[in-house]
């Protein structure tokens, strides 16, 4: 079968798991083949209930104690029960799975697997998976694969297609000749796929492994290093040349910018008023002050005659940009406008009008920019904001929008300047080395549940001293159904934790737009007290009165991503604090979060976690969806994004090795992958 097949064409595969893959965005066998496990799971043997401990995942082999009981709760079914072997007994709970009780008998044996964690009525398993004796048996020891989902896909389902589709395609020649392989250690594409999704030892999955992300760093590079040719030292069409109203939006700020801010302006400056094109990324740890970098130019751009347009990843940070921009650029007489899928359609059609017309100056927007629809006058400036949330792809079509305008692209993606240069070729790197001066550094603690009750009465002190608090959500990876459902459950639980008068609400990634929008501007004027969310909210949000964060679970995320959690506190001038709350008190996972507490440095956290955590324990975190790479994390990879940047070296010479005939698959590979990023 060719790799291009629909997966239609997969057997036990009809039109609604069909639509199900779609939402999975995957089409093809080859989608499948490229949908990756994140993480594996291996059956353990059958544990005795007394020798559980908190927080770990174990099969036991039980009876009910009584038949279940199905309670409704706030749109949710919960199913409950207790079950017991000889050595004791545990609550067990099934969130929205009613039918569980009709398969659960007292008198009968089971065998149940699942997360035991401690909670109210004592240790409890949640949502345990209910495995025939045959089945352990056969799994017993065998990594299986566990992929992302979506609500009525199963694991099975998908697991099922993949075995399909690595039985069925026809595997070409390998893109990557002998040659390569051999000087990099790496083993065919095709055993790759076949012991990535089924992993024969741990051993072999790493080998697998570093084959497919060596493919995505490496073809990534050789695309990058393509744009970086036709984009070299343009002549700047767009000479941004009027700095008056940036002198006097410097002076009435409320505060000095720092040097580094001061030197990275400079730099900035120099390039649009320069002979040529600026192509730069600006990266600053959170905190660091990188949007008042982005006002100053863009309001140098609308002085000097020209149309500016800074695109953000989510709604919301969209909308809190559009307001503090307005309000700061209304004395320039600059027009700001705010552009979102959200807004209604004759509201964007107004924008587009006017976007044209020249009408606004100064356009804040989402994804909505890149839509056909918009057309500019004079586009002379594109920023994009935390910009590991954009492809490239979505980079160069704003950019195509106008003609040769400078680009400026903003992260707070704590990598060190090596490979920051690898990753971001295409773009010359400026760095915001040093947070503003007033901040106190964040107090953090790392705590397991013995301090729930006190951690819950800190949080009481702070909202009535008349600060404000964020709680992050325990991660559930099942699904993003059982994400909301566990946010809005964990929410209902804190409610009656604390002292009535405080407004606790949540936030989660399935909520619409609107939504979203009226939580957060709640939130940022003082209304809402404790914001329980996941990680929506680790984008850019800037809420200066919020002084708490507690992050539950904290062992579940990688260690670079809670620095960016925690870059959402201490925005202030007021002492803020990050509470890690943790199950698992195990040395190494205490270690690791002790690192947060050593550190506010984003970049030694990064290169800390890398050096704990060691190739063995690559799954299940990920430090976060940076760079849109299917398997490879920059953090984690760092080693082999190294070697593949050391092997795309070789082809530095515009391409003439490639024309050899060795490498016509690798020549179409790269076509194929630099399309995508061009659209
Ligand atoms: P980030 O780099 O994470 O995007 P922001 O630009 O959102 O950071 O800035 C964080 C906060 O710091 C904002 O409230 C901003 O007004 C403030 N800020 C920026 N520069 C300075 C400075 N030089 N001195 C004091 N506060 C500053
Ligand atoms: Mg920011």
């Amino acid at each position: 079968m060719e790799r291009t097949a629909s997966v239609s064409t997969i057997k036990g595969v009809g039109e609604k798991t069909q639509k199900l893959f779609g939402k999975l965005n995957i089409f093809t066998l080859e989608d499948v083949l490229e949908h990756y496990p994140r993480n594996y799971e291996v059956y353990e043997a059958i544990k005795p209930i007394r020798a559980i401990e908190e927080g770990e995942v174990a099969a036991v082999y039980v009876q009910p104690v009584a038949t279940l009981e199905v309670k409704r709760r706030k749109g949710l079914t919960l199913t409950t029960g207790r079950i017991r072997d000889k050595s004791g007994d545990l609550y067990v709970i099934w969130f929205n799975m009613p039918y569980i009780k009709k398969q659960i008998r007292p008198g009968t044996t089971y065998i149940l697997r699942g997360r035991v964690t401690r909670q109210k009525q004592g240790m409890t398993m949640e949502q345990p998976q209910i495995i025939s004796r045959e089945d352990f048996e056969k799994r017993k020891h065998v990594m299986q694969p566990v992929y992302p989902l979506t609500t009525g896909l199963t694991n099975n389902a998908v697991s099922k297609a993949v075995a399909f589709a690595l039985k069925n395609v026809e595997f070409s020649e390998d893109y990557l000749p002998l040659e390569i392989r051999r000087a990099y250690d790496l083993i065919s594409y095709k055993e790759a796929l076949f012991e990535i999704h089924f992993p024969k030892s741990k051993d072999s999955m790493i080998r697998a492994r570093r084959r497919i992300v060596f493919d995505e760093f490496f073809l990534f590079i050789l695309a990058m290093k393509k744009i970086k040719e036709t984009k070299k030292q343009k002549n700047n069409f767009c000479e941004i040349t009027e700095f008056a109203h940036c002198k006097k939006f410097m002076e009435q700020l409320p505060y000095q910018l720092t040097n580094a801010q001061k030197k990275v302006w400079e730099e900035v400056k120099a390039d649009i008023s320069g002979d040529y094109v600026m192509n730069r990324l600006i990266q600053g740890d959170v905190g660091s002050g990188k949007t008042v970098i982005a006002q100053l130019a863009l309001l140098a751009t609308a002085e000097s005659g020209y149309q500016g347009a800074i695109m953000v990843p989510t709604e919301v940070l969209a909308r809190q940009h559009f307001e503090s921009f307005q309000k700061s650029f209304a004395p320039y007489g600059v027009e700001v406008a705010l552009l979102t899928g959200s807004m209604k359609a004759s509201e964007k059609k107004l924008v587009y009008q006017k976007l044209k017309s020249h009408e606004i100056d100064i356009v804040v927007g989402t994804h909505a920019l890149i839509q056909e629809a918009v057309e500019f006058d004079r586009l002379a400036l594109v920023v994009t904001d935390e910009q590991h949330r954009f492809g490239v792809k979505q980079r160069e079509s704003l950019i195509k929008k106008g003609y040769e305008p400078h680009t400026l692209v903003m992260s707070a993606t704590p990598i060190p300047r090596t490979l920051a240069i690898i990753l971001y070729g295409d773009l010359d790197l400026s760095v915001i080395d040093e947070l503003p001066g007033e901040r106190l550094p964040i107090k953090n603690c790392v705590v397991n549940n013995n301090y729930r009750q006190t951690a819950y009465r800190f949080i009481e002190k702070e909202v009535s001293k008349g600060n404000q608090v964020y709680v992050i959500c325990p991660m559930v990876e099942e699904s993003e159904n059982l994400e909301a459902e566990n946010v809005i459950d964990y929410t209902e639980k804190l409610k009656m934790e604390l002292a009535p008068y405080i407004r606790v609400e949540y936030l989660h990634g399935k909520m619409k737009n609107a939504q979203k929008n009226d939580i957060m501007e709640r939130f940022s004027a003082g209304e809402i007290h404790v914001l329980v969310s996941t990680t929506v909210i680790e984008v850019g949000i800037n809420v200066p009165n919020a002084t708490v964060m507690m992050v539950e679970n904290a062992e579940r995320f990688g260690l670079a991503q809670l620095h960016q959690l925690r870059g959402r506190v201490g925005r202030g001038n007021k002492q803020s604090y990050c509470i890690f709350m943790s199950n698992q008190t195990n040395k190494e996972t205490m270690e690791r979060l002790e690192t947060l507490n050593k550190s506010n440095d984003g970049f030694f956290i990064a290169n800390e976690d890398l050096r704990l955590r060691g190739p063995g324990d690559l799954f299940g975190i990920r430090q976060s969806g940076m760079f849109e790479f299917k398997l490879a994390d920059v953090f984690n990879d760092a080693a082999i994004l190294k070697d593949a940047n050391e092997c795309a070296k070789e082809f530095e010479d515009s391409g003439v090795r490639l024309m050899l005939k060795k490498y016509q698959h690798l020549r179409r590979k790269i076509e194929v992958y630099g399309e995508g990023l061009y659209l």
